[in-house]
Formats: structure tokens, C-alpha cells, sequence
């Protein structure tokens, strides 16, 4: 397996390596790793037709060379033969599709999800299906029914969550890029703790269609990879309205995220919130990781300035309420007669309902319906969740003003790095803490990347030696800029983000 899809397309066309090849090395991984004592259990499952899938790529490449026509080829499939992680919650055609969750064991999709079929015409390759917290429900992949994914830099740490399973695939080289979803950080989070690359597109950009819905309002589906072209490439191939989806829409400047090149540092104009500078429960190394961050940003001559913008602190709380409405909602559906597995002990309806969805949710997924259905209820006549809904509108309002006199919004992804598997399970809003600094990217709709900034010391005692991810957000549509400064970050920074210059050293 090559490090990036610039590095695989190019072995390719050279022959350097096969599709098959790189599909076989990643099956033989998979399968050594589910023996292994700590298994990373990312992959829930190989798709069974990969290597059908990688010999037909392979035919279509060799062809071409004969008649002189690769590079034409890779510019109508520029991800031809280049296999990739799916998330549990898209749906591809014919497989199995269960949100890790045992309501939906045994479920088939019956289409492939719209970001799923711009994948596939582009020659791309569906390798498997990755592991999630219920439901997108989480942010450390525990909550789900086949165990929890770890963390390929230490496995006796969470990947993050909920898109765990496509991050930890990714981080360990098993695929080239993932899919993912986020509905307040889920893509973010666990890049930030597996130290890759993670984006959080604007909302509408990448199409919700065959998607299994979490938070209407703030589901999107988002990429994992290695570097910002890997994940600009199949953005700009995904983007798009979609019939399907009627929230859709364009992403301007496709063909630039075809060929990202990083952007003049020193033009840029950054903010930085108050709020999530002095935050509360801040690790110290993820303190001091942001401001190296920030004194790059200077190096390079850009214009950094602390903003004070106090309704970010009320972002977690208008999430929480939000989301979970919009989740009691959704999640109705799966009552054993539209959807999920059913449980009949001929008592009625109101027992069949009761019995399926006792059975076939987890504690996290009944928790949230449970909160979801109270903040609903008639009893408050939505109270709370017109309280959540006003202040997300200004926290919409403020952030999109903020961005008529900055380019980036600059902020930790987390308030601390990757933690020990079990020690948050047991504490939920520990653990919705996780999100401190990811909700308010969701609520806003707008953009934002988690880039690999650095990783915190050995002395520290709940996470030596783990990754720690910082966010460039931008404004709604303007994927570009933050892709840009994040191509500029990974050219000094190479992956780990670690200065070039230190790497070499070392
Ligand atoms: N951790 C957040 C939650 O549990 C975000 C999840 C997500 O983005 N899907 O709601």
C-alpha cells in the first residue's frame, strides 16, 4: 500500500504496482490484524467482489497502455483501481448496512449512496465496511456492537469516534482515503486522535442521499486520508447537487481541489475564539501543540487575533438539544415494521414496538431517544428546543459575520488526545465534552479540517505520545482556503506535523 492517491495513481499508470496488488496486501493485513491480541477491528468486513473489482481495474489500465491512453483514462477515472473505507451508516449496494448496531444485523442496502456512486464513477473501489459507534452516536467507536476500534498508534487507546473504523483504516494504511460522517465532529475527532487528515465538509455538499440520518440538520458526510490532496480529490469527485437530496448544492472551484496547491501563509487574515483559548479541561499538550500551531501561522506573516465570541460556549449545549431531537425523530422509523429486525411475540403492536426497539438498541441510542423525546415533548411545548434553535441561529449569524473580516476560524479539534479504552464509556457527558470545540463547525454548517499538528508529550499521564489534531475552518463554500492553508501546513509538515526540518534530525 502506497502513503497517498497521488503516490498509487502514479504506480499505477507506471505499473509499478496492480489494483490487485494493493487490494491483496490490504486483505492480507485485515487478516493478520483480526488474529493479532489487540485486533484494530476496523473493518467490520472485506467486501467479497474487491478483487473482481481490482482485476476489472487492472484490464481497463492495461488496455489503455496499449493503445496510449492511460493519462486520458485517469482523467475520466482519476481514482481508478484506489481502494477506500466505508463507513457502517452509507450505503453500499448489496451489502450489509446495520449503523453497528444489532436493530439492523443482517440489513442490505438496497442502493449505493450518491457520494458511494461518484466513488464508484470514478473508478474507485469500495474495500469494506468500518466499525462506528451506534448510530454515529459517540466519539470513541465503544458504542457499537462488534467492540471497539483502536488506535493504531497505541492500541490500548480509542480511535475516536463515531467514524472510528474508517480513521483507524486509514491511519493504519489499510485504505487510501475513508468515508466518513459527522454530525458534531465524528470525522474531526478521530482524525485529531489517529493523527491524520479530516474534513468536515460545508453543509450540502457532499449529498446526504443513502446516508442513514443521525441529526438532519447537521449530518455530512466527511473524508479521512493522508494528506489534503487526498482529501481534496475525491471531494471535488463526491461534490455536487444531487437529485436525491434536496438540501444538495454546488462546491465552487472543483478543478483548483483537483490540483491543490498551497496558499500564501502570509495573506491570511485568522481567527482565534477566546472561548477556545482559555476552555476548561484544555490538556496542556494540546495547549502547547495549538501554539506552536499559531506561531507558524506568524512565521509565515499571518495576522492572528483572539476574538471574543461568547455564544460558543452555549454551542455543545444547543448541539446536544438539537441533535438529539432530530435523532428521536429519525430513529422512529426503525420500530420493527419499516425498518429493523423485529421482534413479534403476538401481544400487539405497542408490544411488538417495544420489544424490537428494547432489544434492538444500544444503552447510548435509547439514552439520546430518550433525551430527544423529553426536550420534544408537549410538557415543555418545545421549549428547550426553540432555546437550542435561537441560539444556534446566532451562532450561525456571529460566525458568518466573523468571516467578513477573517479567512480561518483557528481552534484545537479537542480539548485532550486519544484516551484509554473504558475510562470515558461509563460517563456520557464526560464524554460528550469530547465535542467541545467540533459542534459549532456542524451548527454553523460551515467547513472545517482537522490537520496532524503534533502530538503530546511523554511525561503526560492520561496520553503519552499521541496525536493531537488543530482545526482550520473557513466559511460556508470556501473548502478551497482551508484545503489550501492545510496543503501549506502539510509541506512543512509532512504528515506527522512535525517540522520538516525536526524529521530530519531525528
Ligand atoms: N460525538 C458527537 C455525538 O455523539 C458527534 C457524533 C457525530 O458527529 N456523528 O453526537
Amino acid at each position: 500500500m502506497f502513503y497517498t492517491i497521488e503516490e498509487t495513481v502514479e504506480a499505477l499508470k507506471s505499473g509499478k504496482t496492480t489494483s490487485e496488488d494493493l487490494v491483496r496486501s490490504s486483505i492480507d493485513t485485515f487478516e493478520k490484524d483480526k488474529k493479532s491480541e489487540k485486533p484494530l477491528n476496523a473493518f467490520l468486513e472485506v467486501y467479497s467482489d474487491v478483487l473482481e473489482k481490482a482485476k476489472l481495474a487492472d484490464e481497463e489500465i492495461a488496455s489503455a497502455k496499449k493503445s496510449g491512453t492511460v493519462e486520458k483514462l485517469f482523467e475520466q477515472k482519476p481514482l481508478l483501481g484506489v481502494p477506500f473505507a466505508v463507513k457502517d451508516n452509507i450505503s453500499v449496494k448489496g451489502k450489509s448496512l446495520t449503523c453497528s448496531s444489532k436493530i439492523l444485523e443482517g440489513y442490505r442496502a438496497p442502493y449505493n449512496a450518491t457520494v458511494v456512486a461518484r466513488l464508484l464513477n470514478a473508478g474507485a473501489i469500495p474495500f469494506g465496511r468500518c466499525n462506528q459507534d451506534e448510530f454515529a452516536m459517540g466519539s470513541s467507536t465503544e458504542y457499537s456492537i462488534y467492540g471497539p476500534t483502536r488506535n493504531p498508534i497505541n492500541r490500548d487507546y480509542v480511535s475516536g469516534g463515531s467514524s472510528g473504523g474508517s480513521t483507524a483504516a486509514v491511519a493504519a494504511n489499510q485504505a487510501l482515503f475513508g468515508l466518513g460522517t459527522e454530525t458534531g465532529g465524528s470525522v474531526r475527532l478521530p482524525a485529531s486522535y489517529c493523527g491524520v487528515y479530516g474534513l468536515k465538509p460545508t453543509y450540502g455538499v457532499l449529498s446526504r442521499w443513502g446516508v442513514v440520518a443521525y441529526g438532519s440538520s447537521l449530518d455530512q458526510v466527511g473524508i479521512i486520508g493522508h494528506s489534503p490532496k487526498d482529501i481534496a480529490l475525491p471531494l471535488s469527485l463526491m461534490s455536487g447537487v444531487d437529485f436525491y437530496d434536496d438540501t444538495s448544492a454546488d462546491l465552487p472551484n472543483c478543478d483548483k481541489l483537483k490540483n491543490l496547491e498551497a496558499i500564501d501563509v502570509s495573506k491570511l487574515k485568522i481567527a482565534v475564539p477566546k472561548q477556545f483559548e482559555q476552555a476548561k479541561g484544555m490538556d496542556a499538550d494540546v495547549a502547547k501543540v495549538f501554539a506552536d500551531v499559531k506561531e507558524w501561522f506568524v512565521s509565515k506573516g499571518a495576522k492572528i487575533e483572539i476574538v471574543d465570541l461568547p455564544v460558543l460556549d452555549a454551542s455543545i449545549a444547543s448541539y446536544y438539544v438539537i441533535a438529539l431531537s432530530e435523532a428521536a425523530s429519525n430513529l422512529s422509523r426503525f420500530d420493527g415494521i419499516r425498518y429493523g429486525n423485529r421482534i413479534d411475540n403476538e401481544k400487539g403492536y405497542d408490544q411488538l414496538y417495544i420489544d424490537t426497539r428494547s432489544n434492538g438498541f444500544g444503552p447510548e441510542v435509547k439514552r439520546r431517544i430518550i433525551i430527544g423525546n423529553y426536550v420534544l415533548s408537549e410538557q415543555f411545548s418545545g421549549e428547550t428546543y426553540k432555546k437550542g434553535m435561537s441560539v444556534r441561529a446566532r451562532i450561525q449569524r456571529e460566525v458568518a459575520s466573523l468571516f467578513e473580516n477573517y479567512d480561518l476560524i483557528l481552534c484545537p479539534t479537542c480539548p485532550t488526545a486519544s484516551f484509554k479504552l473504558g475510562s470515558k464509556v461509563d460517563d456520557p457527558l464526560e464524554m460528550y465534552l469530547s465535542d467541545l470545540f467540533t459542534t459549532f463547525v456542524n451548527l454553523a454548517r460551515i467547513p472545517s479540517i482537522s490537520v496532524p499538528a503534533g502530538f503530546t508529550s511523554k511525561e503526560n499521564k492520561n496520553a503519552s505520545c499521541m496525536p493531537v489534531g488543530i482545526q482550520f475552518a473557513g466559511k460556508m463554500f470556501d473548502e478551497l482556503k482551508i484545503l489550501q492553508t492545510a496543503q501549506a501546513w502539510e509541506e512543512d509538515h509532512k504528515g506527522c506535523g512535525i517540522p520538516v526540518q525536526e524529521q530530519v534530525q531525528n
